[in-house]
């Protein structure tokens, strides 16, 4: 596996790669790699000649300047895992290079990016849109692989890649769990011990939820969700929307839409950790 830094030499290696005819994919992270990530790594280089995985904390995403300092940084260990996994690029710039000027471009793709996260975190889409467009026009992908972790995220980007790199495949890949349910993420080894106790709870209310719907509104489906969580000490939820899984707008009925997943934020313990979730009702 190569490791590259600089911008112009990613460009001049995919030139190559793509007058050799080579199928490449791509599979954006912000590095302190898990199973999660290494899922989509897998899948990438199943499906494509080439897999390059960039590896870069994009500081226009963190509306919060504490969370982006605090955000884990493991290169060597992410290095060695995506060496292990068979990538072809490991592509770690640094934040000048990538920026050497600041990013005044805006994407708006409503309701997906207003919505939800993009509510909660200002600016938080748009410095999504601003660092995979660049790593899209950098690496000239064929398939770019994104977890359904970040479930609006996938959609904001399927937005933001048809107006802007037709043609590109957006690949949604499932979310990877730790055995008591909790979503791999890269902030939760954040967590104190007795928060990482608790923190299963999000799915497992999540998972109970899927059983309560069957003979509930949509309205009481989400008042019971809330409720679960934030009966657990130590947990408090931001937010919980039951949304079409297509536009992110908010349901009133389990009939106006053809899938229908609930997304959720949830505070965890005294630092608080934001931790997210969510999960498909049909
Ligand atoms: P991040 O490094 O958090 O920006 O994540 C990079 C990519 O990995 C995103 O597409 C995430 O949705 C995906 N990802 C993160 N955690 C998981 C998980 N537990 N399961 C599947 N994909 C994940």
């Amino acid at each position: 596996m190569e490791v590259i830094n600089k911008i112009a030499d990613l460009k001049v290696k995919v030139q190559s790669l793509k007058s050799a005819g080579k199928t490449i994919g791509l599979v954006p992270t912000m590095g302190a790699l898990h199973r999660g990530h290494a899922s989509l790594v897998e899948r990438s280089v199943k499906e494509n000649d080439v897999t390059i995985v960039s590896v870069f904390v994009n500081p226009t995403q963190f509306n919060d300047k504490n969370d982006l300092a605090n955000y884990p940084r493991t290169f060597e260990a992410d290095r060695d895992l995506l060496s292990s996994l068979g990538a072809t690029i490991m592509f770690a710039p640094t934040a000048e290079e990538v920026y050497p000027e600041p990013d005044t471009r805006t994407f708006s793709y409503p309701p997906t990016d207003t919505v939800m996260e993009g509510a909660f975190r200002p600016g938080h889409f748009n410095g999504v849109c601003q660092i995979v467009s660049k790593l899209f026009e950098f690496t000239q992908p064929t398939h770019a692989y994104f977890g359904e972790k970040d479930f609006q995220q996938i959609a904001v980007i399927r937005a933001m890649a048809a107006e802007h790199f037709p043609g590109l495949n957006i690949s949604p890949c499932p979310i990877v769990r730790e055995n008591d349910g909790l979503a791999l993420s890269s902030r939760n080894t954040l967590l104190a011990a007795d928060e990482r106790q608790i923190a299963p709870n999000i799915y497992k209310a999540l998972k109970a939820s899927v059983n309560y719907a069957k003979n509930h509104t949509v309205e009481e489906t989400k008042q019971w969700t809330i409720d679960e969580i934030n009966a657990v000490k130590g947990l408090e939820v931001q937010y919980y929307e039951i949304v079409d899984a297509a536009t992110l707008a908010s349901i009133k009925d389990w009939k106006d839409a053809e899938h229908v997943q609930g997304c959720i934020t949830v505070f965890c313990g005294k630092t608080p950790i934001r931790l997210i979730d969510n999960i498909n009702y049909k």
